[in-house]
């Protein structure tokens, strides 16, 4: 493959990257926070008050803004996007030993939390035009594989009932929820949504969040909003809503000095101290929003004169937050993804591979999967690159 060293130069596509980042730096992390409004008042406010833990006017406040921002009648505020999954899929009634859809290309929390109910994964290829989870092949796929039995989808091979699919909206790309809740609805399978990197996201011009019973959100430290540690499960259906409410936090009956809990019950509830840092990041949100898609359109203006490679963009039907900007390497460019990422962090520019995909982690190996060609492609050609909101304009 000679013509590669012709078509793909790694100093090339470093410029390239170089010339859409602030002049004054000298290095570039991956995706860093940014507290850069009310962050510092309202913590200090938290230790003034004493309202550090999880009671307190900042997680009601956290909650409400997001229902505002996302349209989504329920938000609840939780420790963290991976517990937030782990009380999605519980109220989903996925039980020991059932099986449950999720991506292949995603991040392992995706896995992890169908693993803490005693489910098990069963790993689903990815599309080209969403990164995401591929509604028609996973279509195809339980056409082959499942059966339907009392109403519910049974995976032939395994004996295992498919109770869930988590499809994962990946680097900020809405996956098409309209096509997979087709397949959720014709098979009975229940649908979650692993929004944790599509906060500002918005998928057929609604935020995303909408597509299935309940969906989940992070603000772990690299996301597009922080409060250190957190998460929050979001949903339209009022009931489960309150449900999950009382389950995330002990499952105490009210009572002014009874302890009596009608549930198995979590520790879940976002405190709020984290709460009042997500309140202030949460201002910021449309301007962070400006910012990532200013920076967005400049590396896709400088990759489209960048041979060898080319820079994502987001589906037609979807308004992207390019939490994470993404190049994607021709083919034939493909096996100097490593040089390339050598070479770009010698040169203190950031940047990574996608996770490794679930079925090569060795817990997962084992694990039902359809073939996953697509998913195994994007591997070997995605590379992120810095994405910080500080770096781009406000315009
Ligand atoms: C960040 C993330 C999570 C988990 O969130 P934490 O808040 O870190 O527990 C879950 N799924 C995906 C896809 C994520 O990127």
């Amino acid at each position: 493959m000679e013509h590669v060293a012709d078509t793909f130069d790694l100093a090339e596509v470093s410029s390239a990257i170089r010339g859409c980042l602030p002049k004054d730096r000298a290095s570039f992390e991956l995706h860093e926070p940014w507290f850069n409004g009310n962050e510092k008042r309202y913590v200090d406010e938290c230790i003034e008050t004493g309202w550090v833990s999880s009671l307190g006017k900042f997680v009601d406040t956290l909650e409400r803004k997001l229902e505002e921002f996302t349209g989504v009648q329920k938000a609840f505020a939780l420790v963290n996007g991976t517990s937030a999954l782990h009380m999605a899929l519980k109220m989903t009634d996925v039980d020991f030993n059932d099986e449950v859809l999720v991506p292949d290309l995603t991040f392992v929390a995706t896995a992890n939390a169908v693993s803490y109910c005693g489910a098990i994964p069963h790993f689903v290829d990815s599309e080209t035009r969403t990164l995401g989870m591929d509604a028609a092949k996973l279509e195809g796929w339980l056409a082959e594989i499942s059966q339907m039995k009392n109403g519910a989808c049974f995976n032939k091979k395994t004996g295992r009932r498919i109770q869930a699919m988590v499809p994962m909206h990946t680097f900020g790309h809405p996956v098409d929820m309209d096509a997979l809740a087709i397949v959720g609805r014709k098979y009975n399978i229940a649908l979650i949504e692993d929004a944790a990197q599509s906060l500002g996201s918005f998928y057929k011009g609604k935020h995303t969040g909408h597509g299935g019973r309940l969906a989940i959100l992070s603000f772990n430290g690299n996301k597009i909003c922080s409060t250190g540690g957190g998460g929050a499960i979001l949903t339209n259906d009022a009931s489960l809503g309150q449900l999950t409410k009382h389950i995330a936090t002990t499952a105490k009956l009210p009572h002014p000095w009874a302890f009596e809990h009608d549930h198995i019950g979590y520790n879940y509830r976002m405190p709020n101290i984290n709460a009042a840092l997500g309140v202030a990041q949460l201002e910021q949100l449309p301007d962070f929003l400006k910012r990532k898609r200013a920076l967005a359109m400049r590396y896709r203006e400088a990759f489209s004169k960048v041979s060898g490679v080319r820079f994502f963009e987001e589906p037609d039907f979807a308004k992207s937050n390019y939490w994470l900007n993404v190049i994607l390497l021709d083919e034939e460019a493909k096996e100097k993804r490593d040089d390339l990422l050598n070479f770009l962090v010698s040169q203190g520019i950031k940047a990574r591979p996608a996770w490794k995909l679930m079925h090569k982690l060795a817990m997962y190996q084992d694990c039902p999967r359809m073939d996953v060609s697509v998913a195994e492609n994007l591997e070997a050609r995605l590379v992120n690159i810095p994405s910080s909101a500080f770096l781009g304009d406000e315009s």
